[in-house]
């Protein structure tokens, strides 16, 4: 390891669940070793999983660093790290959050690795990344451009990857149209995502904060719903007049997303969802509660869709760095973890809180 990288370092620790906080601790900074590689952090981002991860709801072995969205400098490499050539010292990456996937598994062999059952999840149920230094997969990481920022990368390796695999996964073609329910910090992303790709796009949410971020986006959505104001039958005759002229089909969107965990918000967007349509889920409320007949009589399909692999990481990355997508972040130090908390739970809070370092 070299000479310039300190033996201790600030980490955030769950120290027990329930717990409304992170302790802010000195621990050792870990070794390189196999095929990981030692990331400096740039910046390391807080998703809705890492307060579930407090609360206690993944029973996850503690003490544990928190967080799963790491973008940061390489500064060492372990000995199979180094064979690979993925990345080299100096590097700025991004990383995914899995470490130690099994390569036995049949989704190791011939699925994707990212459904292996018996890898470790960084921040979840091993250590994750809001320390100043932190060991990931040199194959999960992804070269990023100098133009974007550790801050703008830290939270396209979860819900940036997340939100494009399942805009990938409805398999749309340019001019189709995708709804988008709940515009926090994923559907935020996707929203502009989709458009890049050329697709109509809907976007659905019930809160004004994230309404007016969504429409002050030089890649805004087609059409924004307010859905405390409008009825479904109402945002299907707005959608109707996204077609284009002659256009011979069935009433309302191709595709939905559903990004937010509230129930009134589900049946909302099935109601805007076409016949035959749809519909995919990667929110992760505690219960779901849908009307059989959307799917029987609307002939619904629905799936549910992972985060992504290091390909789809790769296309997130150069999506977003291509047409300019950004999140909305706010940026809070390690000292101020107890605020960055605090600021999560405000009910008029938009886009996504990002700690650097
Ligand atoms: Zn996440
Ligand atoms: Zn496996």
């Amino acid at each position: 390891m070299s000479s310039d990288i300190p033996k201790e370092m600030k980490a955030l620790r769950v120290l027990e669940a329930p717990s409304k906080y992170y302790s802010l601790e000195t621990v050792p900074v870990p070794r390189a070793e196999g095929s990981k590689v030692l990331l400096k952090i740039g910046a390391a981002g807080l998703c809705h999983t890492d307060l579930m991860v407090l609360e206690g709801s993944f029973g996850s072995n503690l003490p544990l660093v928190g967080s799963h969205e790491p973008a940061g400098t390489v500064v060492a490499l372990g000995e199979e790290a180094e064979t690979t050539g993925k990345v080299k010292v100096g590097d700025r990456v991004a990383a995914l959050l899995p470490k130690d996937v099994c390569g036995k598994c049949s989704d190791c062999k011939f699925g994707d690795w990212k459904y292996c059952g018996f890898s470790k999840y960084g921040g979840i149920n091993t250590d994750g990344y809001f320390s100043e230094y932190a060991l990931v997969e040199a194959k999960h990481c992804v070269v990023i451009p100098d133009s974007m920022s550790f801050e703008q990368a830290a939270p396209l390796t979860c819900a940036g990857v997340t939100i494009y695999a399942a805009i990938k996964k409805a398999n749309l073609k340019p001019g189709e149209i995708i709804a988008i329910s709940g515009l926090g910090a994923l559907g935020s992303l996707g929203v502009q995502m989709a458009k890049a790709m050329g697709l109509k796009v809907v976007g659905v949410d019930a809160r004004p904060e994230p309404l007016d971020l969504a429409r002050s986006f030089d890649l805004s959505p087609n059409l924004v719903i307010d859905g405390s104001k409008t009825s479904p039958e109402e945002a299907v005759k707005e959608i109707i007049k996204l077609r284009p002229e002659g256009y011979e089909g069935w009433d309302g969107v191709d595709a939905t997303i559903l990004t937010a965990d509230p129930l009134s918000s589900h049946q909302f967007a099935l109601s805007l969802t076409r016949r035959h349509g749809q519909v995919i889920l990667v929110a992760q409320p505690p219960e779901l509660h849908f009307d059989f007949k959307n799917f029987i009589f609307q002939d619904l399909t629905l799936s549910g869709s992972l985060h992504g692999n290091e390909v789809d990481l790769k296309e997130t990355i150069d999506l977003c760095a291509k047409s300019g997508i950004k999140s909305h972040i706010e940026k809070f130090s390690v000292d101020d973890h107890k605020l960055m908390i605090d600021q999560n739970q405000k009910e008029d809070r938009k886009g996504k809180i990002v700690l650097t370092f």
